[in-house]
């Protein structure tokens, strides 16, 4: 092992300051608050902190490993030239290739970028697979933007990134804004680039690509199965139990249909342009034909128009936030009506919000955990691909589902003895798993 035991004896406080660059004392701006690099980085000092890390091993993961920024060129329809600046952030391949989505947003920013990278870092730890954590984004307007441009954009991202990408290297997949059709031109740009079909450089692929049965539900699938195990663990019946939805996107929409279907009662989703509500249930199988059919929820006979913030602030038994960061800030926190809190979007509520929910008694499933389905079929595919041999979605979805309880109940188990929230007890639990790789590892030189 490298000599990196200088550094083993417990951290003191001044020299916690000199890693973290702030005190226990210091709080968070609220600009500070929304950032999610430092919500992350809050988090991960906090168990860090309580798991007593050596210094050394605190700061190589504090940071990400490496940080990729390029500017895209793309022919637009009308002949015109636009620069698209696009980020890939790998925060650790320390138990495995770096693993991750890309997302298209106006207002992506490598901030953003790092916290989804060093997300991805924990939530594949949390479920023990075997992969470290990336990310990337692409800032642009895909609303605005043609299927055409958008392939253009895709593959000249792709080709700019081409030597830091591979099976081995750093997996991309869907997240905001991307989907199948954007991993299949990520697939065949990477595969003209080495002369030979390699499916397994990205997941979340269409099925006829070398895709996963069960892949396009997993996040919902996984959300569903921590929601089931959390109302078990405090003695709820799931059976009515009221759900509010944030976002009716992949994550949420699968989620909402999931937890329908064994019996939950749905009674509000959120868009960003507004909600829809029924408090006697929303018929979630039409929901989904209803978007399908007219591009959004609105208009949907079943429930009545909401504002959506209000309907987030709603009373319920369990809230889902599966759109976006920063939903639940210092700001509206204290207003939460729900009994327990399922994160299927990545970092929807700020370290000052966690303090707020904790004194109202909220239990949290949070995101590294709950959303973790996604990644963890994501990593059946890779497997699939690698052995050219596919499962049943029988096969896919129970191996899911034993992963999913199984590591509910390792967070529980962390919360427990280490006496902390469901979060930084999955913080904790994935920063061990991390941390003891990398000590094994040791540093080369
Ligand atoms: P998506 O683009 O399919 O869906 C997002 C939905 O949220 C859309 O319907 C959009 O209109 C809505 N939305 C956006 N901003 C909103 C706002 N401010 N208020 C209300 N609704 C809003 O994206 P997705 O893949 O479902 O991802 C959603 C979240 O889940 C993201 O945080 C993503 O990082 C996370 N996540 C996704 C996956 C996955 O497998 N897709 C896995 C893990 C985590």
């Amino acid at each position: 092992m490298s000599p990196i035991t200088e550094e083993t004896m417990v951290p003191k406080a001044a020299a916690i300051e000199g890693i973290t660059g702030r005190t226990n004392s210091t709080p968070l701006t609220l600009e500070q608050e929304k950032n999610p690099w430092e919500a992350q980085a809050a988090r991960f000092d906090e168990a860090a902190q309580r798991l007593n890390l050596e210094p050394g091993i605190w700061k190589i993961l504090r940071q990400p490993m490496r940080e990729i920024i390029v500017h895209i060129p793309v022919q637009m329809d009308n002949g015109t030239v636009e620069v698209f600046t696009g980020y890939r952030v790998q925060h650790s391949i320390a138990r495995g290739p770096g693993k991750g989505g890309i997302r298209y947003a106006p207002d992506v920013s490598l901030d953003e970028v790092r916290a989804l990278a060093s997300w991805m870092t924990w939530k594949c730890a949390v479920v023990n697979i075997p992969f470290g954590g990336a990310k990337g984004g692409v800032i642009c307007n895909p609303r605005a933007m043609s299927q055409g441009e958008l392939e253009r954009l895709t593959r000249r991202y792709t080709a700019s990134l081409i030597e830091f990408l591979g099976p081995e290297k750093d997996v991309p997949a869907p997240d905001m804004n991307t989907n199948e059709q954007t991993m299949a031109w990520i697939m065949d740009t990477y595969s003209m680039h080495t002369g030979q079909t390699v499916t397994s450089v990205v997941t979340g692929k269409p099925l006829s690509l070398g895709g996963s049965r069960g892949r396009r539900e997993a996040t919902g699938r996984g959300v569903s199965i921590v929601t089931d195990e959390a109302l078990k663990y405090l003695g709820l019946d799931p059976v009515g139990a009221s759900v509010i939805v944030q976002g009716f996107g992949n994550v949420g929409s699968h989620s909402a249909k999931l937890l329908w279907d064994k019996g939950y009662k749905v009674i509000g989703i959120a868009e960003y342009d507004g909600g829809l509500h029924n408090a006697n249930g929303l018929d979630i199988a039409q929901l989904m034909e209803w978007k399908a059919t007219h591009g959004s929820i609105h208009g949907f006979p079943g429930g009545e128009a909401i504002d959506a913030q209000e309907l987030l602030l709603t009373a319920c038994d369990v809230l889902i936030p599966a759109a976006t960061e920063n939903v639940l800030t210092s700001l509206n926190a204290a207003r939460v009506q729900a009994r327990v809190l399922v994160e299927g979007a990545n970092g929807p509520t700020t370290p000052a919000a966690d303090n707020i929910l904790a004194e109202k008694g909220v239990f949290v499933v949070p995101d590294i955990l709950a959303n973790a389905g996604g990644v963890t079929t994501s990593y059946f595919e890779w497997v699939q691909d690698r052995m050219g041999y596919f499962w049943t979605e029988q096969e896919v979805n129970e191996r899911l589902e034993r992963i999913m309880v199984d590591s509910f109940h390792d967070v529980m188990r962390y919360a427990r003895e280490h006496a902390v929230q469901n979060r930084i007890a999955a913080y904790m639990l994935a920063l061990d798993r991390v941390a003891y790789t990398t000590r094994q590892r040791g540093i080369y030189a």
